[in-house]
């Protein structure tokens, strides 16, 4: 049995891992699809799990994040990103593959016990965290923990109507945030813009679809048609945060997920738009929105943390 223990995040796209030590360091790191061919994500994971397992030794205990709602029992029950997998007993699963204690959270909670330990959100009391990618993601700080709610599902903060005409959400519902302002949204807007003749510099990079990247990607080129498309997508997540800011006062929001990588080019138009939409701008506290530190292994590391609490008791 080696020191380490591993944290796995399961997101929309793909499944990450990582192996972290007894001194919270990273100290390995793998990837996979999480449609891997035929088998799903329980294939996925297996990968995933096989190849730190050849790189660390066996795991003293393993935390998974995964994108959905996740029960008090370690069960995914439902993931509008994740639509095949349904009632799946991961921890159940993961235990009789490893033989070791498995702590199973939704993915966005994991990155936010990431953050609040070892990333931005150190010592923060009340806080919001917002993963923006395949989906959108989220966990809240209250009094320096994660709220739960009920059942373990809060916090599924891209599902609340922001735009009643908006197009249908990943989960069925129309108008939701996620459906205008996820990695997925801002591609489709390039896609729109192309179809309008607005696309400028825009092209699918590597897929028949344009994605969020190649929207960035053209932007951070200097295209000002992508500049113009990313700015009506930062309004877009501007709306949704000044809403939850309203509902939260949080003394920080915290970005993570695969648009962070964008840095600026999105930070910049969404702290301004942020401020337009919030209630009692002059009134109140600044409320910086700011990039996670732990960039897209946030929720990994989350995980492998929330592991290491099994380890310790
Ligand atoms: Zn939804």
């Amino acid at each position: 049995m080696s020191d380490c223990v591993y944290g796995i995040d399961i997101g929309g796209t793909k499944v990450l891992g990582v192996a972290v030590d007894a001194a919270s360091e990273v100290v390995a790191e793998t990837r996979t699809a999480s449609n891997v061919a035929a088998g799903g994500v329980e294939a996925a994971i297996a990968l995933v799990l096989g190849d730190l397992t050849r790189q660390c030794g066996p795991a003293a205990a393993v935390g998974v994040g995964i994108a959905g709602l996740v029960d008090g029992e370690g069960s995914m029950r439902f993931g509008p990103n994740l639509p095949d997998v349904l009632a799946l007993p991961v921890r159940q699963l993961m235990e009789a593959a490893t033989g070791v204690p498995v702590c199973v959270d939704n993915d966005a909670n994991c990155a936010g016990y990431g953050e609040l330990k070892m990333g931005a959100l150190r010592g923060a009391r009340n806080a919001l965290l917002v993963t923006l990618g395949t989906g959108i993601g989220g966990a809240i700080i209250v009094h320096g923990d994660i709220y739960r709610g009920a059942n373990g599902f809060a916090a599924e903060i891209g599902h609340f109507t922001v735009r009643q005409e908006g197009p249908v959400c990943a989960c069925g519902e129309v108008g939701h945030w996620e459906a205008i302002a996820c990695g997925n949204a801002l591609g489709r807007m390039g896609s729109e813009a192309i179809s309008v003749g607005q696309g400028g510099a825009i092209t699918a990079a590597n897929s028949s679809e344009v994605t969020g990247q190649d929207v960035a990607a053209a932007a951070a080129a200097g295209d000002p048609f992508a500049i113009a498309v990313i700015a009506a997508f930062a309004d877009n997540v501007a709306l949704g945060l000044a809403g939850l800011a309203n509902i939260l006062d949080p003394e920080v929001i915290v970005i993570a997920g695969g648009l962070v990588e964008m840095g600026p080019l999105l930070f910049d138009p969404v702290n301004l738009a942020f401020t337009r939409h919030l209630e009692g701008l002059a009134h109140r506290p600044h409320i910086p929105v700011r990039p996670a530190i732990l960039g897209e292994r946030a929720g990994a590391i989350g995980a492998a943390l929330q592991a290491s609490q099994l380890r310790a008791s």
